[in-house]
């Protein structure tokens, strides 16, 4: 029987009626069988996020700080949930349990983890599908990396017992120890995309509170257009540059298997989202599939004559900056010159140093600095079959005055790099946007 994989954010689990939508989704079609959940998130803006309160616990608890009343409010949000559903469950000795590691010393993993375990165990309860804990499952090595073939494993072996399931994101266990290991921060999504591959699913269905991503940041452009298609390639560039909708390892394991992702609204289920998916079966029909930036950077020239015919002199300049553990974004080149585009954040203590070493080093005719420069990524699989892109966004800019600091296209013509003064960052964006709404 074909299954669907479904993700459910903090959001969408945050409180009873949340639930109940979850419930009338996941009970609108009979694939969606394995159903990945996180711990509760906010149900309002100034609400707590249940894992952070577990951290803020065990933080407490380390330092021999009260946290009874903290996790009062975690049981609290719980038995809520339960109340409210009339959801049989035993939740009492679980808290019991996690209460009493607790107050033993135990890893800050195990104590976070349980936000999802909670909420999996009720969930599963609420919905009558079969609870899986993911401890055993989802395995790491002792440094903490994900071990995906072993992971796939034992998830494809466990989840063929089961024809229905609700799993919790977030964490799994060390190989060799079987101790709790969680994921980095937002990792339930990768959870879900672990479970679609083992699984063998159609679709990933990750559904979250907004209806996919946008061809821009609503923030910026008024009303943009929803991105129904998009390709991982493209939206590794997109979320690169700053539009952020996914975990970012969350691709890898769906991407490999060919599965795609679906980002879908718990609270707008008509909506039919972003289809994430790879480039072979991607429907291309537009030129351009989104537009995201970044700021601030510091650009970094170098001029030397005759540097075109002097071997190493990249590498070189490249070397000084892995010696001092500093990672660039670009270099675009000239003839006798080359930029190094770095976020601002990232050097800003140690720039006086880089200079010198590039000027002992290398010995250049000139050295200049560019602080404050704004990237913006045009990304589309659209862009290499269309002629004339440059022309569309160098007019769109200058139409507004606005200075191009730097214009790099690579061979894989999937995205055009803009670089301007970060004061034009916004108008840039919607100008841009402009020229390629058709
Ligand atoms: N609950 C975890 C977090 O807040 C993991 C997740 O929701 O994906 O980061």
């Amino acid at each position: 029987m074909n299954s669907k994989t479904v993700k459910f954010g903090g959001s969408s689990v945050a409180d009873g009626i949340q639930l109940q939508k979850i419930k009338n989704i996941i009970e609108a079609d009979p694939e969606r069988r394995y159903v990945v959940v996180s711990a509760p998130g906010k149900r309002f803006a100034d609400d707590n996020k249940i894992t952070d309160l577990l951290f803020l616990c065990k933080a407490q608890a380390d330092r021999n700080i009260p946290y009874e009343q903290l996790f009062h409010v975690v049981m609290d949000r719980y038995r809520a949930i339960q109340y409210n559903l009339g959801i049989d469950v035993d939740l009492d000795s679980r808290f019991e349990t996690i209460h009493m590691a607790l107050q033993e010393g135990c890893t800050e993993d195990y104590i976070v983890s349980r936000g999802e375990f909670l909420s999996a165990i009720l969930v599963a309860a609420y919905l009558g599908y079969d609870f899986v804990d993911t401890q055993d499952l989802i395995l790491f090595n002792s440094k903490g990396r994900l071990l995906a073939e072993e992971t796939n494993q034992a998830l494809s072996a466990e989840l063929a017992k089961h024809e229905r399931a609700v799993l919790p994101g977030f964490y799994g266990s060390y190989q060799d120890t079987g101790e709790v290991c969680i994921l980095s921060r937002g990792g339930s999504d990768v959870t879900g995309s672990l479970v679609a591959r083992a699984a063998g699913s159609s679709i990933y269905e990750n559904w979250t509170d907004v209806s996919g991503l946008l061809m821009a940041d609503p923030r910026i452009v008024d009303d943009p257009r929803p991105i129904e298609y998009i390709s991982y390639m493209e939206l590794r560039e997109l979320s690169y540059m700053g539009a952020s909708v996914l975990h970012e390892e969350a691709v890898f394991p769906v991407r490999q298997a060919g599965i795609p992702i679906n980002i879908r609204n718990t609270n707008a289920p008509e909506d039919p989202g972003t289809i994430i998916t790879t480039e072979s079966t991607y429907d291309n029909r537009r030129i351009l599939s989104g537009i995201a930036g970044k700021q601030p950077f510091t650009v970094i020239n170098i001029y030397k004559s005759m540097m075109n015919s002097e071997i190493g002199f990249v590498r070189r300049a490249l070397a000084i900056l892995e010696d001092l553990r500093i990672s660039f974004d670009h270099i675009p080149t000239g003839i006798d010159s080359f930029s190094v585009v770095i976020e601002k954040e990232a050097i800003e203590d140690q720039l006086e140093e880089v200079i010198s070493a590039f000027e002992q080093q290398l010995h250049p005719d000139d050295i200049s600095v560019i602080e404050d420069i704004a990237l913006i990524a045009v990304v589309g699989l659209g862009l290499s079959r269309t002629v004339g892109v440059a022309s569309r966004i160098t007019t769109a800019l200058s139409a507004q005055g606005i200075n191009i600091r730097m214009l790099n296209q690579g061979f894989s013509e999937i995205n055009v790099i803009v670089g301007v003064d970060a004061a034009d960052f916004r108008p840039a964006i919607r100008a841009i946007y402009d020229a390629f709404s058709e």
